[in-house]
């Protein structure tokens, strides 16, 4: 008998959720450097009815009680987290890269493939014991994540959830992040 292997997208809010993220991401050889495959999900955010639904998605899955304040991981996070935080009658905080925060700011730094990062959360965020949700679009090795985690728990919220549109599953972050949970509409 011969194995098949299905080739059904999948994630962590079911196969609809799955194919109407993979039927919208483009995939670009080479970016930002050589050997890096780029999942573009311009063509999500540009689809009208597409958007809504995975917001709505996102909303659903955490319920619409269940977080404070919505943090959205610097550029294409803030896209996904203003959306976010309307839909649920929330309010957005930003993770932003160094030196773009205008007032005191607590700061982490990450390694990445080549070379470091550093992302960094005004103090005063949060009120203690906000619920955080974190949303980023896409989750490759988990250092950006993780480094926005542990800024939003030193500024005292506490993380509730954490969700991206597309994981790279083989890259191993949801190990990493463990045991924070990882909600993601599409893992490749
Ligand atoms: P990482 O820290 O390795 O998990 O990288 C996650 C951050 O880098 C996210 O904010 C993504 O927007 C971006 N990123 C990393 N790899 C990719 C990729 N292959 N395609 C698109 N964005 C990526």
């Amino acid at each position: 008998m011969t194995e098949t292997h299905s080739t059904e997208p999948r994630g962590d809010s079911g196969p609809q959720a799955a194919r109407l993220v993979a039927s919208r991401v483009l995939d670009v050889p080479d970016f930002p450097q050589p050997g890096i495959l780029f999942k573009d999900l311009m063509p999500l955010f540009a689809d009208g009815e597409a958007f809504r639904a995975v917001i709505d998605e996102i909303v659903a899955y955490h319920g619409r009680n269940a977080f404070d304040v919505v943090v959205g991981i610097e550029a294409r996070g803030f896209v996904v987290a203003a959306a976010v935080a309307y839909a649920a009658g929330v309010g957005v905080v930003p993770v932003r890269k160094a030196g773009k925060l205008p007032r005191p700011a607590y700061s982490a730094t990450y390694a990445l493939e080549y070379g470091e990062a550093t992302l960094e959360v005004h103090e005063d965020a949060f009120t203690a014991g906000h619920r955080v949700l974190v949303v980023d679009d896409v989750l490759a090795t988990g250092g950006t994540a993780e480094a926005t985690l542990d800024l939003v728990e030193r500024a005292g919220g506490t993380v509730t959830g954490f969700t991206v549109l597309l994981e790279l599953g083989f890259l191993g972050a949801r190990k990493r992040l463990a045991p924070r949970p990882v909600h993601a509409l599409l893992t490749v």
